[in-house]
């Protein structure tokens, strides 16, 4: 440190790309729309909130990624890496009951990156090769996730030595929690997220650790970490804590409990949970929750009946409320859609408009729907406007060339197949599509359209395999 080694952003970020790449063909790795919706409504903000405080220059902003990646795992944990990649675990998601608590632990990591602690910690690192140092954090990772076989998982075993070196140090966290308190407070959140998350890791450390808290341990609660945010809360006592979350965070948290492997006797429990004696004087948005989830387990366990019969339900308790009713109402879909009564599913959700554009659960639900019904014409062209803002929209890309596959436009479905792989970058992947179009391009009496897919395929083409070789020299 201090001797100027630090990681330069564009080689942090490669790193980072090194890395995401193994975790995006990660089968715990999951794009669900309504749960990444959710996290980004809390991410951008802190985003937009580090901007306007100095804590993001202008350079980092462009090199990094700034993306979240999505864990089914029910272990509590969050962890930055390098790159401006952060990932989140399902089990985190699922145990937190307010938005703020939720913002507090994401403006925490967010900190570490805009800081740089990453690239020290890297730097520190010198001697190993960007091969070795991204092997190094997806075994220290994997050893994360499953602590009792973290000797048999290990790269090399290069990454048990490692995994105490990428914790960072009590001086970092320090700051990290300082930072992300005035992110937190910018951002339009209630700084006291951050006092209940550490209480709420407080007691869940009192109770034995039984490894479902990873976060735990690369984050320790000192007295004096818990004390120094205690002593940053506002004079005159804390604003009473919500008895009840916002309902639509009731909703959301279910669904990451529900889809985070939870196995058959977890998703049994919550179907017959608002059965249970005492549901009816819970407030609202608790009830809320307790049916979202028994009407999604309702539904992994293929009881369709008794999944839309909950969702009806679901839906009673949450008019009025306009972010609980469009949940709500995105479940019912998912379940009719699950259940083949695609009609029912496009009821629920309304035409394909291109004004005001779908959201993103919407947009791919529709997607999916007409391609099924054979009249993805509306649905390419929206999937189309969403991706040229949204261009690293892999799950978007993806379901673009599903749609032009039913539109028998086979140039246009290979190129998007091509982009889903560089959204996930995966260069080689990529490389390969862009191949196959323009081999397919090549072999046929072009139509006029092609000649512009073509000529866009080309230089996607030249681009990924200008990535690709600058991927295989880091090496
Ligand atoms: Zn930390």
């Amino acid at each position: 440190m201090g001797d100027g080694a630090d990681l330069t952003a564009g080689a942090e970020r490669q790193l980072g790309e090194r890395i995401v790449r193994e975790l995006y063909r990660d089968p715990d790795y999951i794009d669900d729309a309504v749960l990444a919706e959710y996290v980004q409504g809390i991410w951008q903000p802190l985003l937009a909130a580090a901007r306007v405080r100095g804590e993001l220059p202008p350079e980092l902003d462009e090199r990094f990624a700034w993306e979240i990646l999505l864990g089914r795992d029910r272990t509590v944990n969050a962890f930055a890496l390098p790159g401006g990649y952060l990932g989140l675990h399902l089990g985190l998601i699922g145990v937190v009951t307010s938005r703020d608590e939720l913002a507090s632990v994401l403006a925490h990591e967010l900190s570490h990156v805009t800081q740089r602690h990453i690239s020290r910690l890297m730097a520190q690192q010198n001697r190993q090769t960007p091969w070795m140092l991204g092997a190094m954090v997806l075994g220290a990772l994997a050893a994360s996730k499953n602590p009792e076989l973290a000797n048999a998982v290990m790269v090399g075993g290069q990454a048990v030595a490692a995994q105490s070196r990428l914790n960072f140090s009590r001086d970092m966290e320090r700051e990290a929690d300082r930072i992300g308190y005035g992110l937190m407070a910018q951002a339009g959140f209630e700084s006291r997220g951050f006092v209940s998350m550490f209480e709420k890791l407080q007691q869940a450390s009192r109770l034995n650790d039984n490894g479902s808290f990873p976060y735990l341990r690369s984050h320790p609660l000192t007295t004096e970490r818990i004390a120094d945010m205690q002593a940053r809360q506002p004079l005159g006592g804390l604003p009473a804590a919500r008895s009840e979350p916002l309902m639509e965070h009731a909703m959301v948290a279910a669904r990451a409990r529900v889809l985070s492997n939870p196995g058959v006797d977890l998703l049994r429990a919550w179907v017959a949970e608002p059965d249970a004696t005492g549901f009816s004087a819970l407030g609202a948005p608790r009830r809320a929750g307790v049916l979202y989830a028994a009407a999604l387990a309702s539904a992994q366990l293929r009881d369709f009946a008794r999944a839309g019969a909950w969702a009806r339900q679901l839906t009673d308790v949450t008019a009025g409320d306009t972010a609980g009713a469009r949940q709500a109402r995105l479940l019912a879909a998912e379940i009719a859609l699950a259940d083949g009564d695609d009609t029912r599913a496009a009821g629920l959700l309304g035409p394909l408009r291109s004004s005001p554009l779908p959201g993103r659960p919407e947009l791919l639900l529709l997607a999916r729907i007409a391609t099924r019904g054979g009249q993805s014409a509306p649905a390419v062209d929206l999937l189309q406007t969403w991706l040229a803002g949204h261009p690293r929209d892999a799950a978007a890309w993806q379901a673009l060339a599903t749609a032009c596959e039913a539109q028998n436009q086979p140039l246009r479905a290979i190129r998007a197949a091509g982009e889903a792989q560089m959204a996930h970058v995966d260069y080689a992947g990529a490389v390969d599509r862009f191949k196959a179009a323009r081999a397919f391009s090549d072999k046929r009496d072009s139509h006029p359209n092609d000649d512009i897919e073509a000529a866009i395929i080309d230089t996607r083409l030249r681009q990924a395999e200008s990535l690709l070789r600058e991927q295989a020299l880091e090496r």
